[in-house]
């Protein structure tokens, strides 16, 4: 074992309260936070109402003005040094993330060192904050526009990645001068909090960041969205729940930045590396327990590699160990709870009551817990459910093509376009496919896209905006146009 500590010492570190204008207060009640490996009780963690999460809107309300006018340079310490503090901290991080998440403790180091790379990203983003001037051709004005926070933000997480998404919101709302209410998701509170420890740690002034942990959503954020007061939300979730957020943004006209779903094609032509192939496969699909809205959903396999490329992965695939996050050597966790892996298990009946052949897994594993075999299903029809929704699970499903033409038209037939992949050898087809494949972001012979330099994000139903990159510090900047006449013109 490479643990440093044991679980339950590194729980009773984590304070498990709200942090409100710089002081950690209890809730009125608590909710419990699961350890989805075993299902035991991990901790009772504060549980904000509507009136907390108003206290902490006028925490961030009233930190503002002086925040906006901090120096670049000191919002980009107080990253740098939240960036340190989080690699400084990288064995209790990724054991709290295991423990309420369930991904392999190797892929939480992992998802450590991309969060601090976030906070450092961002630190070098906050001092290059430009405006820009121009000289208008009639009037002879000068032009002048500056850049401005928004304002009061409001971040919303999701439980996939709790670590990383925090500090990509958290990121870049301090470094362009924003305070901040940040809503976790109640699955795994415990990593926020730590964030928030470490924040104020790296010297972040009271009520610029105030987390608000919660069972309950709804009924906490809709009075900040409807208020008038929160004058931004960045939010990473499901479209359903975007799309409800955007409703109720639109009241008061919050601009909205919306990391949502995805249905991600991945594309192996006939002229592959299949190595390349299998491996970018494995990477776009096992990531993460395939939890993440960038995990390949639909793999198209070009019929004259179809059975080479599938035995290759079933090969890969008997090799995976699943179990608990925590012990050495387990390639893939547990998923997030029961109604993740039985959503998993419905997926895959389905597609076989509609002809699909399962080539592995297929069924849950162990007890207690949440875990599902690696699966990869052949011969998926097009009617099955798993092609028209977020697979969210281990489970790989094949689909053979023919024609390069019908096989971009299936790809782009969702809703979501988030990202694409595409394997292929011949650099004309990669110039056709990422200019026909309908989504934000394309990876060539690579199964990983997420980079904090990249801007992150998606176009139709997968959101608006993007994270990450330098057009991330942007969703979190106003222009302001100054007009100025020119010295001498009337
Ligand atoms: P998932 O189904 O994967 O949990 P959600 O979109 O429901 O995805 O959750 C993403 C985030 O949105 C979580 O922080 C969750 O608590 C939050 N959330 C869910 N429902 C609402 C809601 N009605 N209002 C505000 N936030 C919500």
């Amino acid at each position: 074992m490479t643990m440093t500590h044991q679980p339950t010492d590194i729980i009773g570190t984590v304070p498990a309260q709200l942090f409100i204008d710089g002081l950690w207060s209890d809730g009125e009640s608590t909710f419990p936070v699961y350890d989805p490996a075993t299902g035991d009780e991990l901790a009772q963690v504060a549980d904000a109402n509507a009136a907390d999460a108003l206290r902490a809107q006028s925490a961030a309300q009233s930190a503002q003005a002086k925040w906006s006018h901090t120096s670049p340079h000191d919002r980009a310490q107080i990253l740098s040094r939240a960036a340190q503090l989080v690699r400084d901290d990288r064995e209790r991080l990724a054991t709290i993330m295991t423990l309420e998440m369930g991904k392999p403790l190797a892929e939480a180091r992992g998802e450590v060192e991309y969060a601090a790379k976030f906070f450092q990203w961002f630190a070098e983003e906050a001092v290059r904050i430009h405006g820009n001037h121009a000289l208008s051709p009639q009037s002879r004005n000068h032009i002048l526009t500056v850049r401005e926070p928004v304002g009061p933000t409001l971040l919303i997480t999701p439980w996939n990645f709790p670590l990383a998404m925090g500090a990509r919101k958290v990121g870049p709302a301090i470094a362009a001068g924003c305070t901040m209410v940040f809503k976790p998701a109640a699955q795994t509170p415990l990593s926020s909090v730590c964030l928030a420890q470490i924040l104020d740690e790296a010297g972040l002034p009271s009520g610029v960041l105030n987390l608000v942990t919660t069972s309950k959503a709804g009924e906490v954020v809709k009075p900040l969205l409807e208020g008038g007061a929160i004058r931004k939300i960045s939010f990473t979730g499901s479209t359903r729940t975007g799309s409800l957020l955007l409703e109720q943004a639109a009241k008061t006209i919050v601009r909205s930045s919306m990391e949502l779903g995805g249905n991600a094609p991945f594309i192996v032509f006939d002229d592959a590396d299949l190595e390349t192939a299998v491996d970018a496969a494995m990477a776009a699909k096992m990531r993460n327990m395939g939890e993440a809205c960038t995990a390949a959903n639909r793999i198209f396999v070009h019929e004259t590699v179809r059975e080479e490329f599938t035995s290759r992965l079933v090969a890969r695939f008997a090799e995976l160990t699943v179990g608990n996050g925590l012990d050495e050597g387990v390639d893939v966790g547990s998923l997030i709870d029961e109604a993740g892996r039985d959503k998993v298990q419905h997926l895959v009946d389905d597609a076989v009551a509609k002809g699909a052949s399962v080539l592995s897994g297929g069924q849950p594993l162990y007890s207690p817990g949440t875990f599902y075999q690696p699966t990869i299903l052949d011969n998926v029809p097009d009617d099955a459910e798993i092609l028209h929704t977020e697979v969210f699970g281990p489970v790989a499903p094949i689909i053979g093509f023919t024609d390069e033409t019908d096989v971009v038209a299936a790809a782009n037939d969702t809703e979501w376009g988030l990202v694409g992949y595409v394997i292929t050898r011949d650099s004309e087809r990669i110039n056709r496919l990422m200019n026909d494949l309908e989504v934000g972001m394309v990876g060539v012979n690579t199964g990983i896209v997420s980079d904090v330099a990249a801007p992150f994000g998606g176009i139709k139903q997968s959101g608006l905006g993007r994270e990450g990159g330098h057009l991330g510090i942007e969703e979190f900047l106003n222009h302001k146009y100054i007009a100025i006449p020119a010295p001498g013109m009337a």
